[in-house]
């Protein structure tokens, strides 16, 4: 499971931006302090930095922000047009140096929504790009929240609830960690999920997928019409409890309220009788295959051994036939005689 554990937000204070979706243009610039040579490729909306070992990276993340663009911008529902920096770190020291104070997410990328800035480690650091996917939409998310919400203070869980939700599905074992907080009462609430940073990191992780699932219950309760209702009113009164009541009719709290519902409905004890059904039933029939298989096998080996006894006696009383019949034709020969 992979949850970013640390805050990529350095500051807010954004305009909006645009990602237009077209193919770039490729400069050449001397790079900053390093001396080597930096790249700059330009498409609408989106400008990448980088060492031109790099290209094909940039390659793939452009095809990652060209796929993710339009269903950021329909979730979001609010008009963006600022260009997006995007900056490939050659290395793990320029990764760290490039914005000091920032702290990356999953320690492979970062944002910086107020420089409309997302900083990612070059493959030739990490030797993959697995993952890449899952982290470009998710730093393209904040910044794309923040620059559409023109700076407004946005409360941690909607930040990084947006950001999870739209960059990644979930799979059993975070739901299995959620029955686990949801069954003993040890929710993080949507509030205390704003000091996210001094938190352990289970405890973290936890408060990221909760964040994650309180977007999950705003577009599933109020769709996505009510979430850009959300954002446009947090964008205009700066207030997430005034933009919760203007949007769904409840206060902050009675929001909070209905969401734990929600998350006792889905991820308590009713989900944990029918996920330990699985859970049971799964292997007991992996059980029962192998039972059957053994049995079959048994009765091969039984039918084997049957067939080879009964040769074996077929073998044996043709050949007490043959002494019979010889002994009757030698009797029948020495009668004659
Ligand atoms: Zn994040």
């Amino acid at each position: 499971m992979r949850v970013d554990k640390a805050p990529q937000r350095v500051s807010r204070g954004l305009r909006s931006w645009c990602l237009g979706l077209v193919s770039g243009v490729l400069l050449l610039l001397p790079s900053l302090g390093t001396g080597a040579e930096e790249s700059v490729r330009v498409a609408p909306g989106v400008r990448f930095t980088f060492e031109p070992a790099d290209a094909p990276f940039v390659d793939h993340v452009l095809g990652i922000v060209r796929e993710a663009s339009p269903h950021l911008r329909a979730t979001l529902g609010l008009p963006a047009a600022d260009t997006i920096h995007i900056h490939i770190a050659p290395t793990q020291e320029a990764f760290l140096t490039y914005t000091p104070g920032a702290i990356p997410d999953w320690g492979a990328g970062y944002a910086v929504p107020d420089r409309r800035l997302v900083v990612l480690r070059s493959p030739r650091i990490t030797g993959t790009y697995d993952g890449s996917t899952e982290l470009v939409v998710h730093e393209l998310a904040h910044v794309m929240l923040h620059s559409a919400l023109r700076g407004v203070d946005i409360p941690r869980w909607l930040d990084e609830g947006f950001a999870m939700h739209m960059a990644r599905e979930w799979g059993f074992w975070d739901r299995a960690s959620l029955v686990v907080a949801v069954v003993s009462g040890n929710l993080v609430s949507l509030g205390a999920i704003q000091g996210v940073n001094t938190f352990p990191e289970h405890r973290a992780q936890l408060a990221y997928q909760e964040s994650a699932l309180a977007v999950q219950y705003i577009l599933r309760r109020y769709g996505e019409a009510g979430l850009h209702t959300l954002f446009d009113r947090l964008r205009l009164t700066g207030s997430i409890d005034q933009a919760c009541f203007d949007a769904f009719g409840v206060s902050i709290v009675g929001f909070e309220r209905d969401w734990l519902a929600y998350m006792e409905r889905n991820y308590g004890w009713r989900m944990v009788l029918g996920e330990s059904l699985t859970i049971v039933i799964a292997p007991l029939f992996g059980v029962l295959c192998l039972l059957a298989f053994l049995q079959i096998r048994r009765r091969r080996k039984a039918t084997l051994r049957r067939w080879a006894r009964e040769e074996v006696d077929d073998w044996h009383s043709d050949e007490d036939d043959w002494r019979r019949k010889n002994e009757e034709w030698i009797m029948s020969r020495e009668r004659d005689d």
